[in-house]
């Protein structure tokens, strides 16, 4: 989307979307015929800015000529000063000829769409992309609804922020911040465009973005809460904990450290049922899809009559409004200073981990005086120093719901190498007696391995039902749909089912262990899909390796000091 930028008479710089909107506006005395980006128009208004810091301008004091300052300011970008031509501007304010009915009738859709349009982006951040599919949502032009944005604009609700900015001797990218942009020179000036965010539509210095300032909610109001599950005494201290946080007006982060399968989702519950009382919009946020769909009808379950917004890159659903939303972290990055809670799932799984853009996204989804909660069952290093340096607190969860403790791995040192042609060793037997307690969950730390491990243990036991899977497996999710089922003896598969997934009974065996694709959260969260549920709260795990790594001996700590806060608090029988 492009800008003309207009001299007013009160002497002040502006700008407009519409050339024919300008010459209706008896404000305007003149315009600039070249479009620009609106990077550029803020560019101008700065360095004005900086040459005329009293605003004598704005006052009509200045006898220096706009139209010079603004032409030399262009030709320091790069602009063929030969380009450029102003308009003088003599309003004329015709009106169409439409018949009153037809003006009616027009009048009432506009007035409905332009509801919907205010609904629709209340604290939202949209791309022109975005805002282009805004309108075929709502079945009405680009145009108009570029027009309600402007107003909006005009009437202080939003602002239009370059999407990619000058910023120093570089670029930032005002979706995501990230500065590491790609530059390149476009018809008149350098631009530059954005890649980390790019998964959710193009972002360039060219481009804008519609930024919404007003709030989710409107104020205080009914919500039905209706849990459909009693806390746990775990639960209970922890819930109780969380709620002291989201009160507290001091705190602004804090972390949830949860055992494994303990249910710390739902210990937010009572929190955000508290929050969208008083008015303040929730979010729940989490790195992947998977996580999202599998927390949607929990909650959409305990606030029945809520309506509760889920975005995720595949749903078709588009945002209703509304003040409580769940969506993936990439979804985020379309909104502004839009929430007062966030509770932020997983904080340590790919892709949000070590991904400065999703993390940018998060903290500027957050309200002023907004509160995030982290919750992890393997907190991130950076996580674990704030908590040391006292910069974020800390509330734990360290037993599951059935009062058993988490099953501690045991490493079974090999003395040969662990390759899927070497299937004869003495685990063999291990494996054997594993089935014997549950069906076997088998982690492999490359893909390679996942096909020349099922034909062996094939090999090894051919009555068993044997089969594996990998992030590009086109048959994924039938695959695991099976394994859910209780369908395989043995499953092999990469950490992509280390998290987010419920299999009553399994085992697992880690080969390799001490691979370094495994680090301490990834042993710990393959470990903690054994004994999730009530029929089934105990079994084994089992680490294959020649070594034992720093990892490995971290998440056996980590889980043994778990069971021994639970204990100490009384949390867990055994
Ligand atoms: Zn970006």
């Amino acid at each position: 989307m492009h800008f003309f930028l207009t001299l007013n008479k009160d002497g002040s710089v502006g700008f407009s979307p519409f050339q024919e909107r300008i010459n209706q506006d008896s404000k305007v005395t003149s315009y600039l015929c070249a479009p620009l980006s609106y990077a550029t128009i803020q560019a101008i208004q700065e360095q004005l800015q900086q040459r005329d810091p009293f605003g004598f301008w704005d006052k009509g004091f200045s006898r220096k000529d706009p139209k010079h300052q603004i032409l030399k300011i262009l030709k320091g970008f790069g602009w063929n000063a030969s380009d450029l031509t102003w308009k003088e501007n003599s309003p004329s304010l015709e009106f169409g000829q439409d018949s009153l009915e037809d003006e009616d009738q027009a009048h009432e859709k506009d007035k409905e769409v332009e509801k919907a349009f205010n609904r629709l982006t209340m604290g939202r951040q949209l791309s022109m992309g975005d805002l282009r599919r805004l309108a075929r949502q709502l079945k009405s032009q680009d145009e108009d609804i570029k027009k309600l944005a402007q107003f909006n604009v005009e009437q202080g609700s939003a602002t239009w922020v370059p999407a990619v900015k000058p910023v120093g001797n570089g670029w930032q990218c005002q979706r995501c911040g990230e500065r590491e942009v790609e530059e390149w020179p476009s018809q008149y000036e350098m631009a530059a465009t954005c890649r980390s965010c790019e998964s959710i539509g193009p972002s360039t210095s060219l481009g804008v973005l519609y930024r919404d300032v007003r709030s989710l909610l409107e104020g205080p109001s009914e919500v039905i809460f209706q849990p459909h599950w009693e806390l746990t005494e775990a639960q209970r201290i922890a819930s109780e904990q969380v709620f002291e946080f989201i009160k507290d007006p001091c705190q602004e982060t804090a972390l949830l450290w949860a055992a494994c399968g303990a249910g710390k989702t739902e210990v937010c519950f009572p929190s955000a049922a508290w929050a969208l009382k008083e008015g303040k919009s929730v979010l729940f946020a989490a790195p992947r899809q998977d996580v999202i769909n599998d927390v949607a009808p929990r909650l959409q379950r305990d606030f029945p009559d809520y309506p509760l917004q889920v975005l995720t890159g595949t749903s078709s659903v588009k945002f209703q409004g509304g003040g409580m939303v769940l969506a993936t972290t990439h979804q985020v990055l379309r909104f502004w200073r839009a929430f007062d809670v966030i509770f932020m799932d997983e904080m340590d799984a790919f892709p949000y981990q070590g991904s400065r853009a999703l993390e940018w996204g998060l903290k500027h989804a957050l309200r002023q005086g907004g509160k995030i909660l982290y919750l992890t069952a393997t907190p991130s290093s950076e996580g674990l120093k704030a908590v040391k340096q006292g910069k974020m607190q800390l509330i734990r969860l360290p037993a599951r719901h059935h009062r058993t403790s988490l099953p501690v791995p045991m490493w079974e040192k090999s003395r040969h190498t662990i390759a899927p042609n070497g299937c004869t060793g003495a685990w063999v037997s291990q494996i054997k007696s594993l089935r014997i307690q549950g069906p076997v969950l088998m982690f492999v730390p490359k893909i390679s391995w996942i096909d020349p491990w099922i034909k062996c243990i094939q090999r090894c036991f051919p009555s068993w039902c044997v089969d594996g899977s990998y992030s590009a497996d086109p048959e994924r999710s039938s695959k695991i749909e099976r394994l859910r089922q209780g369908e395989f003896d043995l499953f092999v598969s990469t950490t992509i089912l280390e998290r987010g997934v419920t299999l009553p009974g399994i085992q697992v065996v880690v080969l390799e262990a001490d691979h370094p694709v495994f680090d301490e959260r990834a042993l710990v969260q393959m470990a903690g899909r054994v004994g999730r549920t009530r029929e089934c709260p105990a079994g084994s795990v089992l680490f294959l390796s020649a070594r034992m790594t720093p990892a490995m001996r971290t998440a056996v700590r980590w889980i043994e000091e778990q069971n021994r806060l639970a204990m100490e608090l009384g949390l867990i029988d055994a």
